[in-house]
């Protein structure tokens, strides 16, 4: 039976493909009771997913050895060996067993008891390499629930030779898990919950596939393989459509595909506005290998490298060579077009495995810089790798959630440090590399002075300082409706720090969001912005908006949007604005 559920388009796009459900990837299950004489049943069933999960790993092992990924690829075999070990013994093939016909469990249940047993036998053991294997433990034990409820992982071996048609229907995803496909490109997901600009819906747009979250049912109501339609753009999500609606949104695909074909016309293009204001477009990336993206969107820079996810999927954090062959990759591959390298920025929804760092990070938590200050050998193996890139290119420096200029004071003496350090030791690097200041706290916004004088360049991250000024996390889909980027306060704090700016000749770029959503580029223009920084796949339709715009015409709209005090009254100028 066909139905539809509507969500929050995240990314625009229409694909059609398979539903593939996604498991959490948590241990939460249920516990219930299993009448005696059904009891042999289910360690059969427990047996069988066992045997799908060591299928799995054989697969997993297989593909490795096929994709030759140089170094990541003996990691990534290890991994694979150390599961399979784990799976192999009899703590977790044959307790959960034993435990299944003594408390007359279901398997899920009793694999959980298990699982709490070794890890608690894990906390006791001396030895660091083994203590470190609490982790595979968990995920082994994760893969044979999922297996159990009839799922594989995120990316099951038997849909990799339709990957491409493949659309993950999920409760949630995180960041890490989206990270993922940027090696095993699925043609969509859509998720239960999550905001629009949470981590995983920004990603999605840098993959450049639909997306859709806060679904809140989708999970529950799709079933395995049935086919969908995905309409990143409305929102919309069709199950199983009928001949008809599938020709009318074939269609719909086709033409934008083609829309976006006729972008790349412009990708050489000078982004210059009707009466010849020049503006920077710059791109945002999470990965070295981005770098393809970003050329083909024509962008003059990198303005946002969100560094964390260098760190992200594995135990422990990169070295200063693996960072440094990261940034260099960068550095050489923009040919001396500016390459901004945000230092970590972990914390609220970009977590890192609890191996790197066993503290939570919450939004107004130890996050970014702060947690950076608190880790001073980490920040100094990232600083040392950023410096000794700086010689491969126009290397700067970007620095997540200043709030205090003592923030600013400490970063600069670990920058100074790693600067006498890399001396010493005779490394070259760029002694004069810019340093700048992500204004994403209103509290910086507001005493903008303080920074102005001490940073060579400032990005206004828009994602936090919404969440920030409105006090709404944007990963909540329960008040995502809340999230509103043209508030008064928001509007007004945007305008500021770009008048200031400005007024004291310090570049200021938006790198938030914002910076990508054509509603805004006219609006953002009209404030005096000059330098947008945003995800690839944006880049080209805002550059025809850019194009298309007269700043003469929009100035006096957006003093006027400034000055509105409700919200209608904002969109309907909006709107006019952009007619
Ligand atoms: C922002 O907050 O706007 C930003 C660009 O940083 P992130 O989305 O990574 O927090
Ligand atoms: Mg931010």
């Amino acid at each position: 039976m066909s139905f539809t559920l509507h969500g929050l388009g995240v990314s625009g796009g229409i694909a059609i493909g398979h539903a593939h459900l996604v498991t959490a990837t948590s241990l939460e299950v249920d516990h219930y009771q299993i009448p005696e004489e059904f009891i042999a049943r289910e360690v059969k069933r427990f047996d069988k997913a066992v045997k799908q999960v060591r299928t799995e790993l054989d697969a997993l092992e297989a593909e490795i050895k096929v994709s030759h990924r140089g170094d990541a690829s003996a990691d990534m075999a290890a991994f694979v060996t150390v599961h399979r070990m784990i799976l192999e013994d009899p703590s977790f093939t044959e307790t959960p067993r034993e435990v299944i016909a003594r408390e007359s469990c279901n398997a899920e249940w009793a694999l959980k008891l298990q699982l709490d047993d070794l890890l608690a036998q894990f906390a006791d053991v001396q030895d660091e390499y083994l203590r470190e294997r609490r982790t595979d433990v968990r995920q082994v034990a994760e893969r044979v629930v999922a297996a159990l409820s009839g799922q594989g992982g995120v990316v099951p071996e038997k849909l990799r030779e339709r990957i491409e048609d493949t659309i993950l229907v999920a409760h949630d995803l995180s960041p890490a898990d989206v990270i993922l496909f940027k090696d095993h490109q699925v043609a969509a997901f859509v998720t239960d919950v999550g905001g629009s600009t949470s981590h995983t819906a920004i990603l999605a747009r840098s993959l450049g596939i639909p997306a859709i979250v806060a679904l809140h049912t989708a999970r529950e109501l799709v079933r395995e393989d049935e086919v969908i339609i995905v309409d990143g753009t409305q929102g919309v999500v069709i199950v199983e459509p009928d001949e008809t609606v599938l020709t009318e949104y074939r269609l719909k695909q086709h033409q934008w595909k083609l829309e976006r074909q006729k972008l790349s016309r412009i990708k050489t293009a000078t982004a210059e506005t009707l009466d010849g204001t020049v503006v920077e477009l710059h791109a945002n990336i999470e990965l070295p290998t981005d770098l393809d993206a970003v050329k083909k969107s024509g962008a003059t820079g990198i303005g946002l490298f969100r560094t964390e996810f260098l760190f992200m999927n594995r135990k422990d954090s990169p070295s200063e060579e693996e960072q440094f062959a990261a940034y260099r990759t960068v550095a050489e591959g923009m040919r001396g077009q500016p390459v901004v390298i945000r230092t970590l920025d972990i914390g609220a929804d970009k977590t890192l495995d609890e191996e790197i760092s066993s503290t939570a990070h919450s939004a107004l938590g130890l996050r970014a810089i702060r947690y950076c200050l608190s880790e001073p050998q980490l920040f100094n193996t990232q600083l040392r790798a950023i410096l000794r890139a700086s010689r491969y290119g126009d290397v700067r420096i970007l620095i997540p959630m200043l709030v205090s200029t003592a923030e600013l004071r400490q970063t600069i003496a670990a920058l100074d440090m790693a600067k006498a350090e890399l001396k010493a030791e005779g490394k070259k690097f760029n002694e004069n590399i810019q340093v700048g200041g992500m204004i994403e706290i209103p509290a910086a916004a507001i005493a903008l002075p303080m920074f102005l004088k001490k940073l060579d360049f400032l990005s206004i991250g828009t994602n936090d300082l919404i969440q920030y000024t409105l006090a709404i996390d944007r990963t909540d889909d329960a008040v995502a409706h809340l999230y509103d980027p043209l508030h008064p306060a928001v509007l007004s704090l945007i305008a500021s720090v770009i008048r200031q700016a400005n007024a004291a000749n310090v570049p200021v770029a938006v790198c938030g969001e914002m910076a990508g959503d054509l509603a805004l580029t006219r609006l953002l223009l009209g404030f005096g912005l000059k330098h947008f920084s945003m995800h690839p796949a944006n880049l080209l339709p805002v550059k025809q908006r850019v194009l298309m715009s007269n700043l003469p015409d929009i100035e006096p709209f957006a003093t006027k949007i400034l000055k509105a005090d409700d919200a209608e009254k904002i969109h309907l100028l909006l709107a006019k604005l952009n007619a």
